[in-house]
């Protein structure tokens, strides 16, 4: 296998796959949003897969396709459908209302909600209602070699996982081998989390995926010993909206897809990079400007159209942000 003995790599393919094929071994009713690297402060998911609403997701896009952070969520989700002064129609926030005028400045610059001066007082009026996509949110921890070492080293994250419950439910995805996933390996981990043994050597393809352990569902909606119901609900929609911002293709903006030896590679149903120094995938870590095989594209590769016009690096950044945008709209 060429790609998913690196834990990044493999995270990529998972990404892909789950695009293709969430949920695994049932039939699809719902969009699908997937990103990677999001959560809390405290815990960060290697892949989330949103599932949404169909039509709540396509209204969602009138509020553009980058993600609503929780000021201009608070912003957005109060505007009134008619004209009001920002302070009669938004709740408290908790924190100085100025931080609110900055929010709302800031929302009608990218044009998702209306404002307008009265005299000294600003008002605002929705352009929409902002609507109720997210139905179900998923985490995946990603761990291609899942040995008994491994299965412990994950045992604390994912019991915070079980406990703080921000997810509707925790997976662990391994990758397939010849041998069934060890029954000592799952007793080592809670017993609410699945396991995904995904195969990938032949690239990413929607059968690619097997459950070796149902997860159990939890309950976003309950108060927890960590937070809150109605904190939960505000996290959890901040990360479905960061999720929909970044989807999972945005390893060009921390890689460098303008170094010449960068390539992407066909891994069946997915794309992922490669670097023709090392012969390799490379990990996003090693892959930046100190990386000591770093070589800047040529500069007549930028000029002229060649091979694609801007360069393969300006060429790479446009490929991977037009598929995640065809993406947004398929769904
Ligand atoms: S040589 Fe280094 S910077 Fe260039 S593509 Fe390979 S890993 Fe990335």
């Amino acid at each position: 296998m060429t790609y998913g003995d690196a834990e990044f790599g493999f995270e990529l393919l998972t990404c892909r796959w789950a695009e293709l094929a969430w949920p695994p071994e049932e039939p699809r009713d719902s969009s699908v949003v997937v990103s990677r690297q999001l959560g809390t402060q405290k815990r960060r998911w290697d892949t989330i897969v949103v599932e949404a609403d169909p039509e709540a997701l396509a209204a969602r896009r009138k509020f553009g396709t980058d993600a609503l952070d929780s000021d201009l969520l608070h912003v957005v989700r109060n505007a009134p459908a008619d004209w009001t002064w920002y302070r009669d129609a938004l709740p408290h926030p908790g924190y100085p209302w100025r931080y609110v005028r900055e929010a709302i400045h800031e929302a009608a610059a990218r044009g998702v909600v209306e404002k307008r001066r009265n005299g000294n007082r600003i008002e605002i009026r929705r352009i929409a209602p902002y609507p109720d996509w997210v139905n179900r949110i998923v985490a995946v921890e990603n761990k291609p070699d899942l040995d008994a070492s491994a299965a412990r080293a994950l045992r604390s994250q994912l019991d915070h996982d079980v406990e703080t419950a921000l997810a509707d439910e925790v997976w662990v995805a391994t990758a397939a081998t010849e041998s069934a996933v060890e029954p000592a390996l799952m007793e080592s981990m809670p017993v609410q989390v699945g396991i995904l043994t995904l195969d990938f050597s032949d690239g990413v393809h929607a059968d690619a995926g097997d459950v070796a352990w149902y997860p159990s569902t939890m309950d976003p909606t309950a108060d927890g010993e960590r937070f809150t119901a109605v904190e939960k609900a505000e996290k959890r929609l901040a990360i479905a909206e960061r999720a929909y911002g970044k989807g999972w293709r945005s390893f060009h903006d921390t890689m460098r897809p303008d170094c010449r030896h960068f390539e992407l590679r066909r891994e069946g149903r997915a794309l992922v990079p490669w670097c023709a120094a090392k012969e390799r995938a490379q990990t996003a870590a090693e892959c930046s400007g100190s990386c000591p095989e770093f070589s800047p594209e040529p500069p007549q590769w930028r000029t002229g159209g060649w091979p694609i016009e801007g360069g393969p690096g300006k060429g790479i950044k446009r490929l991977l942000d037009g598929r995640r945008e065809w993406v947004r709209e398929r769904q």
